[in-house]
């Protein structure tokens, strides 16, 4: 049978979960319009044919039996709190799409009317990274409404803003790239669970003479498979990277003609680093000197040295400065010179996306609020449903909570701060989603929402440098309906005028690359770096390398070789004089999380957790697989703790135990780790609803916010565990 009589369709989409592979999908769609097969790419160089575990099995997530597929409305009188899964929809009724969104969008009216419209308060993050999944007409919407502003703060804004202040743009080190390393540093980076399409490149280093060393608390799958697996006690790692600037200056292992062209600060970052002797890193990071020395020297000596810092450095109460102290080793080393060398924390600076007609933040003024809204921080949700409200200053308590691309009754930390404020009876909740989660069991409405599958959408990447265009491949199911799709109609319920509610996804992708809205398929992007991508060669191609000057062998991508850079200085700045200006300190510098064993609480909760993520989840999504779980059992409700800390504990492996602090606890099951640092337990997220006792670890993590970007502290918190004698479920 020729290609062109085959019943199948095959369609390029992308996978927009919150991942920096953003893979190139193809799926095949049958006769009937049944999607019945997803595999990776094999022409997209990063994806190179392969999907992770989380993704290769996507049809059980689009065909679950349990999806939600219609809109659903909370039935009277039906109590705001947990339940049992399998048992969710008893507390529901469907509805049409007209009846949900009239009352929708009457009741925004109203509340709006009645308490202002910054008491509604809209919450998304990352469940979808399309470009219109993620922020356009849902930005519209809510611009225009005069909602609160969302702070979205939760995953990666200390890292971005820090990695900032260093080099002004997020650029790093191409994946394709890394497959001609000598030494490849992965900090804080599970490539393996989370990142598994630079693993290949790894490999093909590896096999080539590279050395591969991980530093991580705990051993992830990455760790085990690593030449040296360094478990750095959480929390510590700026003392470490300092420790490494010392030995390296020390020894003169910098590159001076780099330091002397590229960067600001050089001398105040040497006094800096002179505080942090190996000795004094030690003692804070648990290494040895020696490790600390040997480190240093492998890096510095290496060439091409490169490194992978992942998010997780950046989840503790400094975790700002850790990540500029980080992000500026390859400064000191020269090691952005070598293709192959220097470092990625994320490449999303390479996408510049034409947001202001995406997103259109000028509706404001045309809002009721006349001005630009209130900004709300996403990683104290708990504080904005309970608290906020309560000073003059503050402007109006929430009353409305529009949950979409999220599941903050699982992910966001102080869990039972978060339930509090969701079971008001007074806050209106609506959700967007595809199953029952511990958000929609506040619900007043749950809107069924579309898979990657069922929608259009562009994307970028954090962890390559392609654009591509994700096509539509299937019908949603049932009367599921896509983000675009719900904001553009209950805009029109609400009787907003503005034409731009009204755009299709393909128009809001043109708005998106900046092409002439009168130009044809050809028309090209004038977005820096895309001038080159027509809507025609997306079309036909799927995925196109924005412009980074990165002809392969004559002219390769050297981030942060030529200057100017966009920071003030123009340069790398070792030395932030806008830190400064803003009362931070311009240097990098370790201080103790206070959540640490270091900190005040630490006689009653001398235990620090790691508030872990499952390599076979997408934070929260996918939790509710069987399949997935099945992948997760080792770890499923059990609790991580060195034999030393159980034996003090007077602990075994499968004792039923407790973990609690002033926050919350949770019944766990203990399971002795020897490769924890001693002092340093491990509990793994998962819904709450899935849990014995009914919550999560984010019962036990802080709303505290870290030093640059505000962002969330998972990684920084105390807890204490207990024999009990019940045994946990599980
Ligand atoms: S989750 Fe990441 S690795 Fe897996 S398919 Fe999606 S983009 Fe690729």
């Amino acid at each position: 049978m020729t290609a062109s009589a085959s019943p199948f369709r095959i369609v390029h989409t992308v996978c927009s979960h919150d991942c920096p592979d953003s893979c190139a999908v193809l799926v095949t769609v049958n006769e009937q319009g049944r999607a019945i097969k997803v595999e990776g790419d094999p022409s997209q160089p990063v994806t190179q044919g392969f999907l992770c575990g989380k993704v290769a099995k996507y049809l059980d997530r689009v065909y679950a039996p349990d999806r939600i597929l219609y809109p659903l409305r909370r039935k009277l009188g039906t109590a705001k709190q947990p339940r049992q899964r399998g048992h969710e929809h008893e507390a529901f009724e469907r509805v049409t799409w007209d009846e949900a969104l009239a009352a929708i969008a009457t009741r925004l009216q109203q509340i709006s009317d009645e308490h202002g419209p910054e008491s509604i308060l809209p919450y998304s993050y990352a469940g979808t990274i399309g470009v219109l999944g993620f922020g356009s007409m849902d930005r519209r919407f809510f611009h225009r409404l005069g909602a609160s502003r969302l702070d979205r703060t939760i995953c990666s804004e200390a890292g971005g803003q820090a990695w900032n202040t260093v080099y002004g743009k997020k650029l790093g080190t191409p994946t394709e790239d890394f497959r001609l390393a000598k030494l490849i540093l992965a900090w804080g980076a599970n490539i393996h669970g989370n990142n598994v399409h630079l693993w290949p490149m790894i490999e093909q280093a590896r096999r080539a003479g590279a050395r591969l060393i991980v530093i991580d608390p705990y051993r992830t799958r990455t760790a085990a498979l690593a030449d040296w697996h360094i478990a750095i006690r959480p929390g510590t790692d700026s003392a470490l990277a300092l420790g490494m600037m010392h030995v390296i200056l020390n020894e003169g292992l910098e590159d001076r003609a780099y330091i002397e062209a590229m960067t600001h600060g050089f001398k105040q970052l040497a006094e800096r680093a002179r505080e942090y002797t190996p000795e004094r890193a030690a003692a804070w990071t648990g290494m040895t000197a020696a490790e600390i020395e040997q480190l240093a020297r492998e890096y510095a000596t290496t060439r091409p040295a490169a490194l992978r810092m992942n998010y997780g450095v950046q989840r503790a109460e400094f975790g700002g400065s850790t990540v500029r102290a980080i992000a500026m080793l390859p400064a000191l080393t020269g090691a952005w010179k070598h293709r192959g060398g220097g470092a990625v924390l994320s490449t999303s600076g390479a996408f510049a996306w034409n947001e202001h007609p995406v997103r259109r933040p000028d509706l404001q003024l045309a809002s009721p609020l006349g001005r630009q809204a209130r900004l709300v921080n996403m990683s104290a949700l708990g504080q904005a449903l309970t608290e906020l409200g309560a000073k003059p200053e503050d402007g109006p308590p929430v009353q409305t909570l529009f949950v979409y691309n999220s599941n903050p009754g699982a992910v966001a930390p102080n869990q039972n701060a978060v339930r509090r404020g969701l079971a008001r009876p007074d806050l209106f909740t609506v959700v967007h989603e595809l199953f029952f989660t511990d958000t929609t069991d506040y619900a007043d409405y749950i809107l069924p929402a579309t898979t990657f599958l069922e929608h259009t959408d562009i994307q970028g990447a954090y962890g390559h440098y392609f654009v591509q265009l994700s096509k539509q491949a299937i019908e949603p199911p049932g009367e599921a309906r896509s983000n675009v799709w719900l904001f553009g109609q209950l805009a029109q319920r609400m009787g907003f005028p503005e034409p731009c509610f009204r755009d299709t996804p393909q128009e809001i992708i043109r708005q998106a690359l900046n092409m002439d809205p009168a130009g044809g398929p050809d028309a090209p992007s004038a977005n820096p770096g895309m001038e080159h991508i027509t809507y025609a060669a997306l079309e036909e191609r799927g995925h196109i390398p924005v412009d980074l000057h990165n002809a392969p062998e004559a002219h390769p991508f050297l981030p942060f070789t030529v200057g100017p850079l966009p920071t003030p200085s123009g340069k790398v700045e070792f030395y932030s004089e806008s830190l400064a200006a803003a009362g931070l300190d311009p240097l990098p510098g370790f201080t103790p999380p206070t959540e640490s064993r270091w900190g005040t609480d630490a006689a009653r909760y001398p235990l620090e957790l790691l508030a872990r993520k499952a390599d076979n989840y997408m934070n929260s999504t996918f939790a509710n697989l069987d399949g997935h779980r099945k992948m997760e059992s080792s770890t499923n409700q059990r609790l991580e703790i060195h034999p030393s800390d159980a034996a003090a504990r007077n602990l075994a492996d499968g004792d039923p135990v407790r973990i609690f602090n002033d926050r919350g606890s949770l019944p766990l099951t203990a399971l002795l780790n020897p490769s924890l640092p001693p002092g340093v337990v491990a509990a793994r997220l998962d819904w709450a609803k899935l849990h014995t006792g009914g919550s999560n670890v984010n019962a036990l993590t802080s709303e505290r916010l870290t030093d640059i970007g505000a962002g969330a502290t998972f990684y920084s918190t105390l807890v204490e565990v207990a024999k009990t004698a019940e045994p946990a479920k599980i």
